[in-house]
């Protein structure tokens, strides 16, 4: 049989109706994660463009941005930034409130994890409503960051976030929608 194309991303991702509640279409990364050629595809297509952006530091929004982030800033060897629900970093934060497809919750970042001026590509999974990647955006330019992109591996045009992190001046890559 032939090799299935490890740049078909959409059918690498599994989608789980009704969790976490009824009436969300899940889409669950873990399956294109797993797959070595997927994962690989995915993070490739994610970064390309970006290589010769001088990015300083990934942001990963929790959880699922994490696994993202760190490949991606080992492909621009660039450092590694994790934005947090809130209560989880150990040192000073800077914290924001945000609405999310499913909820309401706050984000925080360490106050010294980005200085002024350093370029920064954030990531996640996905983008819905655009609510998490906003909250990111403005916890990131608090802190004085240039933010070069905002990548994805899922977007959900329907949702509007895509529009509404450009309409922020943000420049939005995702791969499958
Ligand atoms: P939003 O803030 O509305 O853009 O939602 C994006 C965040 O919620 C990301 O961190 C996603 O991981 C998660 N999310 C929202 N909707 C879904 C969905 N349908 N499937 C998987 N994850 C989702």
């Amino acid at each position: 049989p032939a090799l299935r194309d490890p740049t078909d991303f959409a059918a690498a991702i599994r989608t789980i109706a009704d969790y976490p509640k009824p009436g969300i279409l899940f889409r669950d990364i873990t399956t294109l994660l797993a797959d070595p050629a997927s994962f690989s595809a995915a993070v490739d297509a994610l970064v390309e463009g970006h290589r010769d952006d001088r990015v300083d530091l990934v942001a990963g929004i929790e959880a699922r941005g994490f696994i993202l982030g760190g490949a991606l800033a080992h492909q621009l060897s660039a450092g590694f930034v994790p934005i947090r629900k809130k209560g989880k970093l150990p040192h000073d934060t800077v914290r924001i409130a945000y609405s999310l497809e499913y909820g309401v919750d706050e984000m925080e970042m360490h106050r010294d994890a980005v200085r002024p001026g350093q370029r920064v590509l954030l990531t996640d999974d996905l983008i819905a409503t655009g609510g998490t990647a906003e909250g990111a955006v403005r916890l990131l330019r608090e802190l004085g960051a240039e933010i070069v992109a905002a990548c994805f591996v899922i977007d959900l045009p329907d949702l509007g976030g895509r529009r509404k992190l450009e309409a922020m001046g943000v420049e939005v890559r995702t791969l499958v929608a």
